[in-house]
């Protein structure tokens, strides 16, 4: 049961939805909500206020978790990397 990520139809809900798509996904599995960092704990960019209030204990800047996204898609056998990456900038 990893979800229903690679239904037919569920693609362009799931681009767009993107915020709430991560939120699901932090839900789903076991991870700490620590606080909310101010700047990504990869590359240091400031995260933005919302993304910050919509992702309790979020970690990275948006580019930054797009790079773990991806990995996470790959995993699924689905790599979309470039549509993706051109509808979230
Ligand atoms: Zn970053």
């Amino acid at each position: 049961m990893a979800g229903g990520w690679a239904r037919d139809g569920a693609v362009s809900e799931q681009i767009e939805a993107s915020i709430s798509d991560e939120l699901a996904r932090l839900k789903s599995r076991p991870a700490p909500v620590g606080e909310s960092l101010t700047h990504c704990a990869d590359c240091e960019e400031p995260i933005p206020e919302p993304r910050r209030k919509a992702i309790p204990g979020v970690k990275l800047c948006i580019e930054c978790q797009q790079d773990r996204d991806t990995v996470y898609s790959a995993r699924g056998g689905i790599n979309r990397r470039g549509s993706k990456d051109s509808q979230l900038k």
